[in-house]
């Protein structure tokens, strides 16, 4: 018999960050957000994916799985530590200025993780877990744009990829206008979804541009895509801003419920757990788009 009893987590909404913009000031050359003139003098080695996050994975005992870093092997899905992802692209006060927003992914892939360990109990119970979308999306862009500028991701011919304006914009405020159809989709689960126990990360971009359009991220078999552009068809990558990830198993369910800072948040989206598969993941040969 199943219990079903629900328990919160961090129910907290977070705390606004913002980069203001100085009429004068230090602007530091190998920071790309000295255009702000907020720079210190000292540029840190920094991780470009999150130290929260990449501590909480390697906790897990799990790989990171990297498609399209420029040192990697091409179109192969590759294990890296951790070490080889420092960069040197923010200043320290712009990187602390930042730094709330890695609580966002630490929270998601922690609530996954745990969602996912829970249900491999023989009496699970539903747990309930808030992660604000709107620092999600922006820790997405800070650890796009740290890729970019470290150059840790290219396009094949090795020139850098272009990034648009918008996105050093609305990783500085809160209050920027985000254009149509640009933010975070989670993949709606068509047939079994497989939990790879990794952490993916998959750009796209155009090729006769250069200009990137997608972040592509996976968590334990859950597509996300992050786009810098208007999907087309507009349900081509999921929902939108989704309210909430419900998981299934038997009786017993867990949520994920998202908080955007708009108030219009997408359709709720439902997992069923169908059972644990510890072997490979079929999908794990993942495509670029060309
Ligand atoms: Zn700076």
């Amino acid at each position: 018999m199943n219990f079903k009893i629900n328990t919160n987590k961090n129910p907290a909404m977070s705390k606004p960050v913002y980069i203001p913009r100085k009429q004068s000031g230090y602007a530091h050359t190998k920071c790309y957000l000295s255009h702000t003139n907020g720079c210190s003098t000292k540029i840190t080695g920094e991780h470009c994916i999150s130290h929260n996050l990449l501590n909480k994975i390697e906790k897990q005992n799990k790989t990171i799985d990297v498609v399209g870093l420029s040192w990697l092997p091409k179109d192969e899905m590759t294990s890296i530590g951790k070490k080889s992802l420092v960069s040197n692209v923010l200043c320290s006060q712009h990187n602390s200025d930042l730094s709330p927003l890695d609580s966002a992914i630490g929270d998601l892939v922690e609530a996954i993780g745990s969602i996912d360990v829970e249900y491999q109990n023989p009496i699970p119970i539903g747990v309930n877990y808030c992660v604000d979308g709107s620092h999600l999306e922006r820790w997405i862009l800070k650890t796009t744009l740290g890729l970019v500028n470290s150059g840790q991701i290219k396009q094949r011919s090795g020139e850098p990829f272009r990034l648009k304006s918008k996105c050093i914009e609305l990783l500085c405020s809160p209050a920027a206008r985000w254009p149509l159809g640009w933010g975070l989709y989670i993949a709606t689960p068509i047939g079994k979804i497989y939990h790879s126990s990794s952490f993916e990360l998959l750009p796209q971009h155009n090729a006769e541009t250069g200009e990137l359009l997608a972040l592509g991220l996976k968590f334990n078999g859950i597509a996300m895509t992050f786009l810098m552009g208007r999907p087309n068809p507009k349900t081509a990558f999921g929902v939108r801003r989704p309210s909430k990830i419900i998981f299934l198993k038997d009786l017993v369910k867990s949520e994920i419920a998202f908080s955007w800072s708009n108030n219009k948040a997408g359709k709720t989206i439902t997992f069923s757990h169908a059972g644990v598969y510890s072997g490979p993941s079929p999908d794990h040969q993942l495509s670029h788009e060309e």
